[in-house]
Parts: structure tokens; sequence; C-alpha cells
């Protein structure tokens, strides 16, 4: 099974990603599992590869998971998130706990996941939280070693016992401040206090360990790295410092990012400090201690040295993507799979053929800061990017794999806004001809209708005219003309509006192309120098990109 993993084509792959990227609307279902299990089959020569760790083809074994439980927050955290927030998928988007448990189960039994890592958005904001963890720590008994969290800590002082009764060995506690003003300004929402007291409750309960999340940020709270070191002094907590990562809309800078480097000269020349052995080959952080101090510190650099190489981690966002690694935008939705009726070894299969095209290591740094990807909240939660987003710079309808295949974008997992497009072009028709039409004197008909039905027709067929563009629901088009005497032209404008995915721009400029050749046809015995002089989008209202207006009006 494996070595036919390995002979899959290409191609075979990026159906697999495609077809279970897609919404599952019913009538695509039937394709879709038809697709995938003429691929499976294609695979299927024996079932050696159930129960058989989850490998990559660089060696590395997967055996931690981290599953993202939603993609709301209640703090707004200036490296992280918008301060308006960010568009929420509907909650059926969503995993839902049987699905969770089901993905997990899996995991662990036929992969030997031994890990599971619990995050968001902020996962303690899920009110079935208990009975998820709970659900989760049935595994144990199946191989899973150790259920972690990761939280902002606002509700975690008033969960902590039972989430420690439900099953839970560890969490970790993010922190960027200790000052009142100063966690109000990052997180642009209040609740330092409640923080510290959940880190002195997890302190109390006996986790296996507590550890606080730091991002340090040059001139936002770098003067707090030493406060949060000497807080290791008489507790067991270890502080985690980690380096600032670029993700879409976090006004990431180079400059203010603290390098491991950085911060480590600037550490030692005030502590006496030891470096530990790492405790595992997996382990994503490098630690320290300062001598006689009861606590750690432990740096995750994953700008400045990357941890590919031990990399054992793969991850399920909140709308059930699976995400082989942090920084690659592709994603598999197992959600999907499941909810087209996928049994354990279809899903089994597909996991692995994820994993086998796990990449040896991500881009740096810099690289990384001008490429696009979900933000942190949005991996580890959810993304209403496109699935399968290219990550060959801003050109998605180009493969990222071969920059010469055509790949139609997948929008299975966009929203629907309400969109509008206005677009504008101008026929030089000549003063004469403009008068006849004007009277209707032209002898096949009245030009300004027939020009208008046809560029109503045309925008109706733009997805068959225009190869990669989608076919949308058109809530209504219509064409207007003005006659300009003045350079002996008609302008022609038309306007579209959709409730869809995907823009409408084509399909105003479509109307206004047809309108134009239509009346150029009708015409062209009166006047054979006529000059279709333009054709250009005026407005664009909805959708990612937001509003656009030409610069000439
Ligand atoms: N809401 C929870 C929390 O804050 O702990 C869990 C989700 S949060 C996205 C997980 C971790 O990612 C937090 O420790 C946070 O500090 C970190 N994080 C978010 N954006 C980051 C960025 N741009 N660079 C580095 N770490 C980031
Ligand atoms: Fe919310 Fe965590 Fe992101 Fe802060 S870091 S905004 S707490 S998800």
């Amino acid at each position: 099974m494996m070595m036919m993993i390995r002979f899959l084509t290409k191609e075979s792959c990026s159906i697999l990603y495609r077809t279970l990227s897609s919404s599952a609307s019913s009538a695509s279902l039937s394709n879709t599992k038809s697709a995938l299990k003429t691929i499976i089959a294609a695979t299927d020569t024996d079932n050696d590869n159930n129960h058989q760790p989850l490998m990559d083809t660089h060696g590395r074994r997967h055996d931690y998971l981290r599953i993202s439980l939603t993609e709301r927050c209640n703090l707004r955290c200036l490296y992280c998130m918008p301060e308006e927030g960010i568009q929420l998928q509907p909650k059926s988007n969503l995993m839902n706990n049987d699905e969770i448990y089901r993905m997990a189960k899996l995991f662990v039994e036929r992969f030997g996941i031994r890990k599971i890592r619990f995050t968001g958005g902020e996962p303690l904001i899920r009110s079935d939280i208990i009975d998820i963890i709970e659900n989760i720590s049935e595994l144990k008994s199946n191989g899973l070693e150790k259920i972690s969290l990761t939280t902002n800590g606002i509700l975690f002082g008033r969960y902590s016992s039972r989430l420690r009764q439900a099953g839970l060995d560890s969490v970790n506690i993010s922190l960027d401040t200790l000052n009142p003003d100063q966690f109000q300004m990052i997180t642009r929402r209040n609740g330092l206090a409640k923080v510290i007291k959940s880190i002195e409750t997890a302190l109390s309960e006996g986790y296996d360990s507590v550890k606080i999340n730091f991002v340090p940020i040059q001139g936002l709270n770098d003067d707090e790295i030493e406060d949060f070191i000497e807080l290791t002094k008489d507790s067991n907590l270890e502080i985690r410092f980690i380096e600032y990562m670029p993700f879409d809309g976090n006004h990431w800078r180079s400059d203010k990012m603290l390098s491991f480097e950085q911060l480590i000269k600037r550490i030692e020349s005030k502590f006496n400090i030891n470096r530990l052995p790492p405790k595992s080959i997996n382990d994503t952080a490098i630690l320290y201690q300062v001598e006689h101090y009861i606590g750690t510190i432990g740096f995750i650099n994953s700008m400045t040295n990357p941890f590919c190489n031990g990399c054992n981690r793969i991850r399920l966002t909140a709308d059930g993507n699976l995400k082989v690694c942090l920084f690659d935008s592709k994603e598999l939705s197992l959600k999907n799979a499941i909810r087209n009726g996928m049994n354990d070894n279809e899903i089994d299969k597909i996991i692995r053929l994820a994993v086998q095209r796990k990449k040896k290591q991500h881009s740096g740094a810099l690289k990384l800061a001008n490429s696009s990807n979900r933000p942190m909240i949005l991996i580890d939660q959810r993304k209403s990017i496109s699935t399968s987003s290219s990550i060959s710079g801003n050109f998605s309808h180009i493969d990222s794999n071969d920059g010469h295949q055509v790949k139609m974008v997948n929008v299975g997992e966009k929203f629907e806004t309400k969109r509008i497009a206005q677009a504008r072009s101008r026929i030089y028709i000549g003063q004469n001809v403009m008068k006849k039409i004007e009277q209707n004197q032209i002898g096949k008909g009245n030009v300004l209708t027939i020009a208008k039905i046809a560029g109503i027709m045309a925008t109706k067929s733009t997805s068959n005219l225009i190869p990669l563009c989608h076919q949308c629901p058109l809530d209504y088009v219509d064409i207007k003309f003005q006659f300009n005497y003045q350079d002996e032209e008609i302008i022609i404008d038309s306007i579209c509006q959709t409730n869809w995915k995907t823009g409408i721009e084509m399909e105003a400029l479509i109307a206004c192309t047809i309108a134009a050749l239509t009346i150029y046809d009708m015409c062209k015995a009166l006047n054979k120098s006529m000059i279709i002089r333009e054709c250009y989008l005026l407005h664009k209202s909805g959708g990612k990109s937001g509003d656009y207006h030409h610069s000439s009006h």
C-alpha cells in the first residue's frame, strides 16, 4: 500500500484535494464519492496500511494532532486577529463533537497519535468543551497518552477543575504582559486578572505541565521579558517565547520580530542560564533554565530555525480541514469526507496520501512574510480563504506545482456575500448612425433594445465563455445607454448583482462587450469605421478584496 501511495500521480492527489475541499452539495456528492472511490480503488491493493504509523516521505512519524475547536475568540490580540474580528463561518461548517471524536479515534487507533492538543480561536468558548475532552480521554485506553489545551486563560479558571477531571493533562496559557493597561492594548479587551488567576489555578490543580506562551514584539512588550523569566523562580512554569510570525493582515514586520538569537543574547547578559537537553527529538522548544530557578524557559523559533526536521504534527482546522504543515496553504476537508459518507478505511487512505505530500521544510521567514496564509486564529481554527489557494504568489488560477497547469479555484468553502459590479464600454459610431439609432430608423429593429437583451443573455453565459469562471447565480443585470454626441459615441453601462462566493466583474464586462458588439453588428452596413473603444470595470463591491472604484470616476 505504501508503495502504491508513492506512485500515485500528482493529478490523482489534486483531485482528492479538490473534491474533498468542495462543499458537499447533494448534486456534487455522488460525483465526489465516485471520483474518490476510483482513486482509492487505485491504491487499494491491500489493507496493510491500517494501524501503521503516519509517515511522510522524509521519514517523519506523525503522532501529534492539533485540533482547532473554533474560530471565535473573546480577545483580539494585535498580532493574531483584526479588531473587528474575522468573518465567521456558520456553526454547521464546524466539526461537531461526534465528528471530532470520530476523527480523533481514527488518528489514535490507526495512526498511533499519542498527543492531542486543542486550540482555536479560543477553545474554551465552545460550550461542549468538557464533553469533547471527556470523549477524547476515552481514547487513552487505545494509546493516546496526552491531552493538552492552548487557551488565552480568560475562561480557564472557571473550567479548570472540570477540565482536569475530564482528562486534560496539560495547559498552555497565552499571556504577553503583566501590566493591565498593556493587556488591554495588546488584546483590545480587559481580563488580565482572570488570566493570572487561571495560571495560579492551573498550577494548583496538578496539571502535568503549565506553560505560558509569550510572543515578544519589539517596542510592544519586549520590556517585560525579564519579568516573565522571574516567574519561573518559584513556580514550576515554562515560559515559552514564540517568535512573532506573519499571517494575513497581522502587520508583521521583520524589525518587530525578536529572534531567538537576539533574545538569548539579552537573557544571557542578565541571567545565569543553562541549556537543558531536549525531551524528545520532536521537541519544538529549545529549553533553558535559570540557575536555581524552579521553572524553565523555552524558545519556539518557527521563523529563524524552523523545527521541520523533527516535525511530528498535523492539524485539523475547526472546519475539519487537515493541514499537514502550518505554512502549507493546501488543505484537505476531512469533515466533507465524513459528511459524504466515507468509511474509516477510505478516510485512512486519503489522510496517508495527504501526509505523503508533506514537504521536507516550509519556506524561509521572508518568503512566509510575503506569502498568503490563514491567520493563526484560522489555522488553529478555520478558513474561508479558498481551501486550495495557490502558494505561487497571487495567481490563484495557476497550479503551484506546475505554473502551466490550469486550475479552477475551489470556492467550495467560501462565503456567499452580496456583490455588485458595474462596467462601462464605449462605441464610436459617428453622428449619422447615432441619430438613426435614436430615431429607431435602423432597418434591423430597435438597436438598443436588442443590444440590451444580447448583453443580458451573454452575462448569463459568462462561465461558458471564460474558461475558469465559476457559474454564478445572477440576482440582477441591467444595461443602460447614453449618447455622447461630442465624441460621436454611445456609452454602455452595465450593472450586475449576486449573492455568491465569487466576484461578478466578468459578468459586468461581458454585458458591456456583447452589447457593444451587437450595436456594431446591427450598424455595420451604415458605418464600417466604428470602434469599440474600451471596456473596463467602473466599480465593484463585496467579497474579500473589498470595494473598488475606477480612478477616473
Ligand atoms: N486563543 C488561544 C490562545 O491565545 O492561547 C489559542 C489560539 S492562539 C492562536 C495559539 C497561540 O498562537 C497563542 O499562544 C498565540 O500567542 C500564538 N500566536 C497567534 N498569532 C501569532 C503570531 N502571529 N506569531 C506567533 N504566535 C502567534
Ligand atoms: Fe484569541 Fe488566542 Fe488569537 Fe489572542 S492569540 S486573538 S486569544 S486566538
